[in-house]
């Protein structure tokens, strides 16, 4: 059953879902899947999708996408699809800052399903989940 990660309401009409994923420094590939209905896409989604493309970082200046902090690298990266009703999915691959990254994760973490290891397919392109993320599955 699709239904939306915030709310336990019926949904009548599309989701909107994104896919979030990282590689934590000792361990394996994190990913997490979000499932938004309409009111919670605009709530949480519609920010991002709005913001991210002019937030997006200058040549040689590494710059938290997300605070706008300085920092001296963007090792710390978050990978992201996002997929709503009748628009062309966003791909992002942000670099943050290491107190935004941690924050982000939380965030994604307390409403997110996580993703198995197992190559997962996504409902609506056939795409593995992981790929579509950005994130190139590992033999394990
Ligand atoms: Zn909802
Ligand atoms: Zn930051």
């Amino acid at each position: 059953m699709r239904k939306c990660s915030y709310c336990a309401d019926p949904t009548i009409g599309k989701l909107a879902s994104s896919y979030w994923g990282w590689y934590p420094l000792e361990g394996d590939r994190i990913a997490y899947k979000i499932m938004y209905c309409k009111p919670h896409a605009e709530k949480h989604l519609m920010p991002i999708a709005r913001t991210w493309n002019d937030n997006l970082p200058n040549e040689g200046e590494p710059v938290c996408w997300d605070c706008g902090a300085e920092v001296d690298s963007l090792r710390d990266k978050l990978f992201a699809s996002i997929y709503m009703p009748n628009t062309d999915p966003i791909k992002l691959e942000v670099g943050l800052c290491s107190a935004c990254l941690s924050k982000h994760q939380q965030d994604i973490a307390a409403v997110g399903q996580r993703l198995s290891n197992r190559t997962e397919i996504h409902a609506r392109t056939g795409e593995d989940a992981w790929i579509a993320i950005g994130i190139v599955p590992v033999d394990s």
